[in-house]
């Protein structure tokens, strides 16, 4: 299966200053964040990040004034320990970094948070190990290695999304509607 992630939505009381829509924090050791999502499968020691500014592109999804954004780190899957403690400290070490490359004060800012990792996606979804994105993009899960949109035990059963082919991701998640429809249309056209 995929990775997991510890994700963030906050509201910020005041605009940002020298931002775009997406930010990837490369600013940490890659190779030590890598093996700790994939490999020793444990909490990340000093973790890369991604976060989105969508409020710089999109004026309805915050009040005038303020920012809203969406941050996210990849973890391991079936991370124990997974508390609202631990969830603040990181946010507090990412946002310090955040602060610290971008010039500007944010903590003192925040309105806004809501956190959602391993256990969410595990209660919300039943996600196996709590993992966000489903089968991990490996040359024998990819295209026509992945389950069929066919079910191979019950006649009639189409299955369309990201489980299925072409794989995951929006795009090909609207792709499969597409390749579901043609078989269905095949049996019932
Ligand atoms: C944190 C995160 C970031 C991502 N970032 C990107 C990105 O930047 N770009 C990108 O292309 N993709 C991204 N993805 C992947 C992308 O979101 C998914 O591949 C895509 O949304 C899958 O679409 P889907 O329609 O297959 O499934 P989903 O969007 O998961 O839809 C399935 C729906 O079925 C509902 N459901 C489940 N069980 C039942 C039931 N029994 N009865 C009724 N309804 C049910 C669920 O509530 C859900 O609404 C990201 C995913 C995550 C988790």
């Amino acid at each position: 299966m995929a990775p997991s992630c510890l994700l963030y939505y906050i509201g910020l009381n005041k605009k940002l200053k020298g931002l775009v829509h997406h930010c990837l924090f490369f600013d940490a050791d890659f190779d030590v964040h890598g093996k700790e999502i994939y490999k020793t499968k444990s909490w990340p020691t000093d973790p890369l990040f991604y976060v989105s500014v969508s409020s710089l592109t999109d004026n309805t999804v915050a009040p005038e004034g303020c920012e809203n954004l969406v941050l996210l780190i990849p973890v391991a899957t079936g991370l124990e320990g997974d508390t609202e403690a631990l969830r603040d400290k990181y946010l507090d070490r990412i946002l310090e970094r955040f602060e610290k490359k971008t010039g500007q004060s944010v903590r003192d800012a925040i309105i806004y948070k809501k956190s959602y990792s391993v256990s969410n996606f595990t209660e919300d979804y039943n996600s196996f190990k709590g993992n966000a994105y489903g089968l991990a993009n490996t040359l024998m899960q990819t295209a026509i290695f992945r389950p069929s949109c066919r079910s191979i035990k019950i006649k009639n059963l189409f299955y369309t999304g990201q489980l299925t082919v072409p794989g995951p991701g929006v795009p090909p998640s609207l792709i499969s509607g597409e390749v579901v429809s043609k078989e269905v249309l095949k049996d019932f056209g």
